[in-house]
């Protein structure tokens, strides 16, 4: 049975901002504007930001009861990384191929860097060279229960510890190939090193087949694997690109790096920093953060609410093709989105 988590109006406000006095403050030289979008998603009745709901034990709050970080106990803890001038870019590094065909990895992690770009306003995403998975060195398994290709997460994070540039904020490994982080587990999203600003994070069970006996990355019969012989991730299978995949792709990475920046699961609303469990739970999962974990983002970047808004729909609605590529953005699944920025970003500011 379903569960649904709604704190008063009041709570989520003070959640906002804060019982501290110099963070009240800070607070009030937000514009007029700027409180009104960000007191807006906390009301019963926003589009966006509903209620959280839990809908059966295997989902994340059930199995993972944490403490909810309100703004206070974000900006306080002295241990989460901020962007400085030295250091506020955000690296992607492709490993190994997205979607089929030639120029389709690179127009794929164009739009995720775009995407990522406007998400994190005010911060430089740029992309690495692509690898190839030999490149890396890592070992790789076949998965004993779903018979598809997996690299071992750990090594991974070596492997983007030694690429991180001098001036990075964080470095992030993506790729279409599934991941584990030990032989005893079955798999894992991802996994990442806070203090050390670097992630990795697999999209494979993004793809709508994964989980069904048609999956197209289980190796058909079983073959030997040679550790060091990368030549079986040669025309590996990897999901098609579509609109869904991007939105899940994008949903993921945007939440990921959200914890580099010191922003824990949230338990107020229904936003991109949810814990999830299951693929299920991530797609009820709304794109964008709520007011509380947006004011941490905010505060962390500095940048006016309402350009970020319009940078995100600047993004959704316009089509950047990149080196002669004609491959249309597949942006349908985030139409509910746009239309939502639509009206976020309708009035003028008055100042
Ligand atoms: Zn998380
Ligand atoms: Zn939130």
């Amino acid at each position: 049975m379903m569960q649904v988590i709604e704190h008063p109006v009041e709570k989520l406000r003070s959640a906002l901002r804060s019982t501290r006095k110099d963070l009240i403050q800070t607070y009030e030289q937000y514009s007029r504007e700027e409180k009104r979008l960000l007191e807006e998603g906390l009301l019963p009745g926003s589009p966006l930001f509903r209620p959280v709901t839990v809908h059966s034990d295997s989902d994340w709050i059930p199995s993972h009861p944490e403490a909810p970080q309100d703004f206070l106990s974000f900006y306080s803890n002295p241990y989460r990384s901020t962007p400085n001038n030295g250091h506020k870019t955000i690296y992607i590094q492709t490993i190994g191929s997205f979607g089929e065909g030639v120029g389709i990895t690179e127009q794929y992690v164009e739009w995720l860097r775009g995407y990522c770009q406007a998400f994190y306003y005010g911060l430089v995403v740029k992309l690495l060279p692509p690898v190839t998975v030999a490149s890396t060195g890592c070992t790789f398994r076949v998965n004993s229960n779903t018979h598809n290709l997996q690299l071992h997460a750990g090594e991974l994070l070596n492997f983007l510890k030694k690429k991180k540039p001098k001036d990075a904020f964080c470095i992030v490994g993506i790729t279409m190939i599934d991941l584990y982080p030990k032989d005893s587990w079955n798999f894992v999203f991802g996994q990442a090193s806070l203090t050390e600003g670097m992630g990795v994070f697999s999209f494979a069970r993004y793809d709508d087949d994964f989980y069904t006996r048609n999956y197209a990355g289980r190796l058909k019969k079983a073959i030997k694997l040679k550790p060091g012989d990368y030549s079986v991730f040669q025309g590996y299978y990897t999901p098609p690109i579509t609109s869904t995949l991007l939105f899940r792709s994008c949903k993921t990475l945007t939440h990921e790096i959200g914890h580099i920046f010191g922003i824990k699961h949230c338990l107020w609303l229904q936003c991109v920093m949810q814990g999830s469990n299951h693929l299920e739970e991530s797609d009820r999962r709304p794109p964008d953060v709520c007011p509380i974990c947006l004011r941490k983002l905010q505060s962390a970047l500095g940048f006016k609410i309402a350009d970020r808004y319009k940078a995100l729909l600047h993004w959704i609605e316009n089509e950047v093709s990149c080196s002669g590529q004609h491959l249309g953005k597949p942006t349908q699944a985030f139409q509910g989105f746009r239309e939502w920025l639509c009206v976020k970003t309708r009035f003028p500011s008055p100042n």
